[in-house]
């Protein structure tokens, strides 16, 4: 999951992105909102944490646009104590939830998990297809009843293509959702994961298939051999 963070106070930016890192999520930290904004047009995010208080223009607006523009990725804003009005504008216009400063790194996990998962219009923590299991909330994986081991990237990899299935992912999308602004990662890397995957399910009764010049299907039946 790839998740664009919005937030001007450096410390706070650089802990939320290491710890959200720590946790699996993919993280492209920025200052402003203005850069904020040309990022959402270049790349596909998952969620978006936006500080309301910004240099220039400042989280509601950011929010506005990116509603404007019609873009339903999920928003979770981040507001100073005490600013009820703050949380009652930002949800009005279009955030998903808030978060008052200080806010404690357990809650804040569980909030994007929340609204993650309210934002797959589903009420079911897990995300399963055939025999494969995912549990968003532990980054565990499971196949046919038994724990499947995966890394951090190939977690996130198959995450992408179960919550795609049965349609086709975009290999750039597969791209965005693992890669970072400072390890920019090439398609070739996804072919990797993709590779390490397959070698992981084989013989399962689920498999992913390359489509040409489009990308990747998970499947369920045996891979045609
Ligand atoms: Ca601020």
């Amino acid at each position: 999951m790839r998740i664009l963070l919005v937030e001007d106070d450096l410390v706070l930016r650089v802990g939320l992105k290491e710890a959200l890192e720590q946790a699996n999520f993919t993280v492209d930290p920025l200052g402003a909102a203005e850069p904020a904004e040309g990022a959402l047009g270049l790349t596909t995010y998952d969620l978006a944490i936006v500080d309301i208080g910004l240099p220039g223009m400042d989280g509601f607006e950011l929010i506005r646009r990116i509603r404007r523009r019609g873009l339903d990725l999920p928003i979770l804003i981040l507001t100073a104590r005490d600013a009820l009005e703050d949380r009652v504008v930002g949800l009005d216009i279009g955030a998903d939830d808030y978060l008052v400063k200080p806010f404690l790194l357990p809650e804040l996990l569980a909030r994007i998990r929340a609204i993650t998962r309210r934002s797959r219009a589903s009420a079911n923590p897990l995300i399963s297809v055939g025999v494969l299991t995912l549990d968003p909330a532990n980054h565990t994986a499971d196949i046919e009843g038994s724990p499947l081991e995966l890394t951090g990237r190939e977690w996130s990899v198959l995450e992408q293509l179960m919550l795609a299935a049965p349609k086709v992912i975009a290999k750039q999308k597969l791209t965005d959702s693992i890669g970072h602004w400072d390890n920019e990662l090439t398609p070739n890397a996804v072919e990797i994961y993709i590779s390490r995957l397959r070698a992981k399910l084989a013989g399962r009764p689920v498999h992913i298939r390359t489509v040409r010049g489009i990308g990747y299907r998970l499947e369920e039946g045996a891979a045609d051999v």
